[in-house]
């Protein structure tokens, strides 16, 4: 790829005199002067303007546009070529060379592209990147399977100090009121508090083992 650019290149700049049917010459110092600003704008681009993954993206696209358009523009030009095979077959081939090459570049990325979007919507629709998507999802669903603890001051007293234990999340003590629920891991929480905590997170708040799983599974701990 780069040899072929570097010959086009040549070829503009030697032969730019040597008359064209087509403005291959003119063409060229576009295109390279397109990859200049490109690279000059980019790091600029990058520092100023993009903030999160799609909008980065949409950015890219929108930077390789006016090159994917040149490119087309190229062929056109090309194509459209009568004589300047024969008056100028060092700038004409080298560029058409040049050209198609990028053209084959451009095809394989944009297949690339659409092949791995499809890959990901395939798994996505088949559930394979639900485990991968659920570490940033919560599971409200999960503290309904939970066991429940009935409320016994007893057994709901702190050996230590012989207060009432507290819910962690809201730092009340437990009563007869609100429903206590026992995570997998053996922790207490009112069943609302952490029915709120769930709907960002499947993790216990206190020791971040998974609520979900194991909660329903049918056999006692
Ligand atoms: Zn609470
Ligand atoms: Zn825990």
């Amino acid at each position: 790829m780069v040899g072929t650019f570097l010959k086009a290149f040549i070829a503009t700049i030697w032969d730019y005199s040597i008359p064209c049917d087509v403005p291959l010459n003119n063409y060229m110092l576009i295109f390279i002067m397109m990859q200049f600003v490109m690279c000059e704008l980019t790091p600029y681009i990058r520092e100023h303007c993009v903030h999160g993954v799609t909008s980065r993206i949409v950015v890219v696209a929108v930077q390789n546009l006016p090159v994917q358009l040149l490119i087309f523009y190229g062929l056109y030009l090309v194509n459209s070529a009568k004589t300047c095979q024969e008056t100028n077959p060092s700038l004409y081939y080298s560029v058409a060379v040049f050209i198609y090459l990028q053209l084959i570049f451009m095809l394989v990325l944009v297949g690339l592209i659409a092949g791995g979007i499809t890959l990901l919507t395939w798994a996505y629709r088949n559930g394979l990147l639900d485990a991968f998507l659920n570490k940033n999802h919560g599971n409200v669903e999960a503290v309904k399977a939970l066991p429940k603890v009935e409320f016994n001051p007893d057994q709901l007293t702190d050996p230590e100090d012989g207060q009432l234990q507290e819910c962690p999340i809201c730092m009340e003590t437990y009563s007869a009121e609100k429903t206590i629920v026992e995570t997998p891991c053996k922790h207490l929480f009112h069943e609302e508090c952490l029915t709120r905590w769930c709907e960002g997170s499947v993790q216990c708040p206190l020791c971040r083992a998974s609520i979900e799983g194991q909660a329903t599974d049918p056999s006692p701990v």
